[in-house]
């Protein structure tokens, strides 16, 4: 929902630390790779690639200053990850004049919620002449954006099976309410993962922290970032009760990554 949560006034929506202030979620991908536009350019080029964007995309893309989308990647098709899709546009302009629409991958589920609610944009007969030059293309196992692979990981999600990702030594696994046991076997050496973790109250669709933190025992990455954090829990306080090795993720937060690491790591024989 964000927070602050419309409609309160409890001792975190109304929190001085701007760690407590948290826009709905959303990861940034960048790299720079070389030979951008033809073999003989070698100059390097700043890739971006966005994993869901929410009813904050447009604001965060400001706070972090985005000029430029490679691709997106959407986890489902819940308004929290889906509504900020139509911001896309002026950078869709720019990357449509350069060689094509945005490649939005989605799984079959996700793509049906997203040609409905912009029909304007995705419909055959859609005429609407400053619509997104976006195309919708489906979410395969794995999936390369210049050099880079992302790794689908499936979650469940309540009843919903949704996607996770893993790029390189780090995943993102939003919206989580479980993990089969056949991906924690994609989630082995990393370095990095972001986990979603609402409250400590149960809740049908989302692991409370507690569950989180024992996944994320499990899953053993050198550092776990919880996400998807509802107004329940305060930053500083609750990083005071977690285990190290794990913390509150919060708005702006900036990590490296080894991108090249799932190369490497396919290249070993499994057990
Ligand atoms: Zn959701
Ligand atoms: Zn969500």
């Amino acid at each position: 929902m964000g927070v602050p949560t419309l409609g309160c006034d409890c001792a975190v929506c109304t929190s001085q630390d701007r760690r407590d202030q948290r826009l709905r979620p959303s990861v940034l991908l960048r790299w720079s790779s070389p030979g951008y536009g033809s073999e003989d350019d070698q100059a390097a080029q700043e890739r971006a690639v966005v994993i869901d964007t929410g009813p904050d995309f447009r604001e965060q893309a400001l706070r972090n200053g985005l000029t430029r989308v490679d691709a997106v990647f959407y986890t489902h098709g819940h308004a929290d990850h889906i509504l900020g899709m139509d911001d896309l546009r002026p950078l869709s302009f720019t990357a449509f004049r350069e060689g094509g629409p945005i490649p939005l991958y989605a799984a079959p589920q996700t793509t049906e919620v997203l040609e409905r609610v912009y029909d304007y944009t995705f419909s055959p007969k859609a005429t609407y002449p400053n619509r997104a030059r976006v195309k919708l293309e489906p979410l395969t196992e794995r999936t390369t954006i210049h050099g880079v692979e992302f790794q689908r990981v499936p979650v469940k999600h309540g009843e919903m099976e949704i996607a996770g990702f893993r790029f390189g030594n780090a995943a993102y696994l939003t919206d989580v309410s479980e993990i089969p046991e056949e991906s924690f076997s994609l989630l082995k050496g990393l370095d990095h993962l972001v986990l979603s973790a609402l409250r400590h109250k149960p809740h049908p669709n989302h692991a409370t922290l507690e569950q989180a933190v024992e996944w994320a025992g499990r899953i053993g990455a050198r550092q776990t970032w919880l996400t998807h954090i509802a107004h329940e829990l305060g930053h500083v306080e609750t990083n005071r009760s977690l285990p190290a090795g794990i913390a509150l993720a919060y708005d702006g937060l900036s990590i490296l990554v080894n991108l090249d690491a799932l190369k490497a790591e396919a290249t070993v024989p499994s057990e």
